[in-house]
């Protein structure tokens, strides 16, 4: 399964709604510093479910809602190779936000998409997407620490969780 394409709308840079088409195979994103490609890669993290605004490099997740706009909402549709479309759209408030998730059109949970996402072995907090930095921290960490990468990539963790959790029972 791979992700056909990407509607990016009021979110970060991307002020005007955005239509991405990703082919199947390689993909190169290439523009000049700051035009916004980093800004694609957080709005799939955005989609997936990623709630740390830090994982989102803002520091705020209220901040991913483009500037130069009167909208308070951003959004961010990603549509897959089986026909699912996943949406994420978060709303400005007096006080804070509100966060929607949409499967298909159809206002859900955030643990329906993060279900459909886990059947097909993606994980929004996993490796599947190497973050800016991403390279030079996992070169600086100690062995342990890489280790518990490579049983997460491997799906060890997942054991070692439940067995903790049996043990303490
Ligand atoms: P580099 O080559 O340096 O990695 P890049 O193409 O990855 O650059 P991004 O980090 O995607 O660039 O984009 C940075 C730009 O996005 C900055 O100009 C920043 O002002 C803009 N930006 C970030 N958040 C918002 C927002 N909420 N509204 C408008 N613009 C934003
Ligand atoms: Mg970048």
């Amino acid at each position: 399964m791979h992700i056909t394409l990407l509607e990016i709308d009021n979110f970060k840079s991307f002020g005007r709604k955005t239509k991405i088409p990703l082919e199947t195979g390689f993909t190169v994103i290439s523009g000049p510093n700051g035009s916004g490609k980093s800004n694609i890669l957080d709005s799939i993290l955005f989609a997936l479910g990623i709630t740390s605004a830090r994982g989102l490099r803002a520091e705020r997740l209220t901040d991913l809602i483009n500037t130069g706009s009167n909208k308070n909402t951003a959004e961010v549709h990603v549509s897959f190779s089986d026909g699912t479309r996943i949406t994420r759209r978060i709303k400005r408030t007096a006080n804070g936000y509100y966060s929607y998730n949409y499967l298909n059109g159809r206002l859900c949970k955030q643990g329906d998409v993060l279900a459909f996402l886990a059947n097909h072995g993606i994980k929004p907090q996993g490796y599947n997407i190497v973050m800016q930095g991403d390279v030079a921290r996992i070169m600086e960490m100690s062995d342990f620490e890489r280790r518990k990468i490579i049983d997460e990539i491997a799906g060890v963790s997942e054991f070692d969780l439940k067995r903790e959790q049996s043990m303490a029972e």
